[in-house]
């Protein structure tokens, strides 16, 4: 089993010397089973490498993509997905219908003549489109995946797959509801996210949003992200095993998440040691 990150920030892509170890582009991931099976989860602009290595290494057929949403930042790779102009490619998109865009827009939207110079009539791959509801379970090859609404705008979904006897929860793009204490209050925390904190229980694996610092974050209540303390007691508060560190604030250098990294973890002694946080760093793969 593999997790494969190609984007990690979130909002825009921030390509620069200050973010080369974290990564630039935003939110792509790439969960490879022990048979060699792949799903991808958004297609934001670090969708552009995984299809050109997807077309290297001529793995071209059964490629299956799940969108969290539509906000530009988990779309905007799709018109420049090589894979989408090979005849040979088969390509299975799971879309959550964020405010009523439902996948067959999201697709269309991006190649109309005002964002993009051809329509997509020039897509060669066959491509199926599936909408996606919060509550749902299906599977894709040997993976389950369970979806759930997050604390974002209206439709986002979070995804839980289970492959390998193996659970990775992939919530991006969620707020974790707390107080704005010195720090988290787990009680609280626990009480104001219990739905969420059931879907993720005992998760193996929950990539979660942590946009800001808890400093950041006090401004920003209410805009459907997460800070890194608070993903850090809602992770302890759900049991899970690792809780990796995902969709970083493009203002953010990667001294400044060096930094919000090793308050996390300080803060996270105290409530579960046992409980390991990762950063999510784009090129990187956790193997496992
Ligand atoms: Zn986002
Ligand atoms: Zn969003």
């Amino acid at each position: 089993m593999k997790i494969k990150f190609w984007g990690t920030r979130g909002s825009i892509p921030v390509p620069g010397e200050s973010t080369l170890k974290y990564g630039g582009n935003t939110p792509c991931v790439q969960i490879i089973s022990g048979s060699g099976k792949s799903l991808i989860l958004d297609a934001g602009t670090g969708i552009n490498n995984l299809g050109n290595k997807i077309i290297s290494d001529n793995q071209n057929t059964g490629i299956n993509l799940l969108i969290t949403h539509s906000h530009w930042d988990h779309i905007q790779g799709l018109t420049f997905f090589q894979p989408f102009y090979k005849e040979e490619n088969s390509i299975n998109i799971f879309a959550a219908t964020n405010n009523n865009l439902p996948v067959e827009k999201i697709l269309h939207y991006q190649f109309k003549e005002a964002f993009f110079p051809v329509g997509k009539e020039i897509l060669k791959a066959k491509i199926n489109l599936t909408r996606l509801k919060e509550n749902a379970t299906f599977n894709i090859d040997n993976f389950t995946v369970n979806t759930v609404s997050t604390h974002h705008a209206s439709g986002t979904l979070g995804f839980k797959i289970t492959i390998d006897g193996t659970t990775i929860v992939y919530l991006t793009d969620n707020e974790v509801y707390c107080n704005t204490a010195d720090k988290p209050d787990i009680d609280l925390v626990r009480e104001k996210n219990i739905e969420l904190i059931r879907f993720c229980e005992e998760a193996d694996f929950l990539i979660h949003d942590t946009m800001y610092d808890y400093d950041d974050y006090k401004n920003k209540e209410g805009w459907g992200h997460s800070s890194n303390l608070t993903a850090t007691a809602f992770a302890a508060a759900a049991k899970v095993k690792n809780l990796i560190f995902f969709h970083y604030n493009p203002l953010y250098s990667d001294d400044k998440i060096d930094k919000f990294i090793s308050d996390s973890i300080q803060l996270s002694k105290k409530y579960d040691l046992s409980l390991k946080i990762i950063p999510a760093q784009e090129n990187k793969i956790l193997t496992f």
